[in-house]
């Protein structure tokens, strides 16, 4: 209760000198009582009689700081997965993609770059709720990350846009085939009432040593030249 209430400043300060007291204390109890229950040491049971205060403080003291820095590690794994995910699809949000796009690219691999978003999508969320809304975006992920072909990076770059960043060999009209057809056959959970959805698409091939911001950019104006030119199609980037 009162540990709790301090700072971890103060408990770490506090802890430190407890861990000193100890050690002090019991090394000076040993040595008062192996002078006590041995009565003259020779040099051996002194050497003896001293190790064995480091041998019983030093494992419960290390024990502690295992413990509390495995949780440490354990937390920071946590919070590192909460930062690259997005938390209703479970995919790798915009700031994760850019990073392990970018690094993708910089290796000299060859790639596409797929963006897609749902058509119409407020439409969804004005007719049947927000809610609804989030399972039509949860299961247009779910489509997503099972029609990626291997090698893919998949994220939801916000809202009801997503990205797929794919090898150069992979047959990006047939992949946007499988996914529209994914997406309009396999309706969400009946509740919803939502029985078809449809998504746009911009698709940009990367340029030998182009970098990810360009390439994005030329997958958007695909994008929007898609919905300009009536959804549900894919465009690609000049
Ligand atoms: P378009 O075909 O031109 O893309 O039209 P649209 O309706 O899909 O696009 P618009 O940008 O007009 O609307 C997108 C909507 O997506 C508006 C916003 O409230 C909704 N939205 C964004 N993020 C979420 C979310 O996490 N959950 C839900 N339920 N809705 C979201
Ligand atoms: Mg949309
Ligand atoms: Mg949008």
């Amino acid at each position: 209760m009162v540990a709790a209430r301090l700072s971890l400043k103060t408990r770490l300060v506090l802890g430190g000198l407890l861990v000193v007291a100890f050690s002090v204390g019991a090394a000076l109890l040993f040595t008062h009582l192996s002078f006590v229950l041995l009565g003259d040491l020779d040099y051996a049971g002194a050497m003896w009689a001293s190790a064995i205060v480091p041998l019983l403080v030093a494992p419960p003291a290390y024990g502690w700081v295992a413990v509390l820095t495995y949780r440490l590690h354990q937390a920071n794994a946590t919070l590192d997965t909460l930062a690259r995910h997005d938390a209703l699809t479970g995919l790798f949000n915009r700031r994760a993609f850019v990073e392990a796009a970018r690094a993708r690219l910089a290796g000299g691999e060859t790639a596409q770059l797929l963006v897609a978003d749902i058509d119409h999508f407020k439409r969804i969320n004005d007719s049947m709720g927000h809610a609804a809304g989030d399972l039509a975006l949860a299961h247009a992920a779910a489509v997503l990350e099972r029609a990626a072909p291997e090698g893919s990076i998949v994220a939801r770059l916000g809202g009801e846009e997503f990205a797929l960043l794919v090898p150069a060999a992979v047959d990006a009209a047939a992949l946007v085939a499988r996914i529209a057809d994914a997406l309009a056959h396999m309706p969400v959970p009946a509740a919803t009432g939502l029985k078809r959805m449809t998504c746009s698409f911009g698709l940009a091939a990367a340029h030998s040593g182009e970098g990810l911001d360009s390439l994005m950019s030329r997958a958007d104006t695909a994008l929007y030249a898609a919905k300009d030119g009536g959804r549900d199609r894919m465009a690609l980037a000049s």
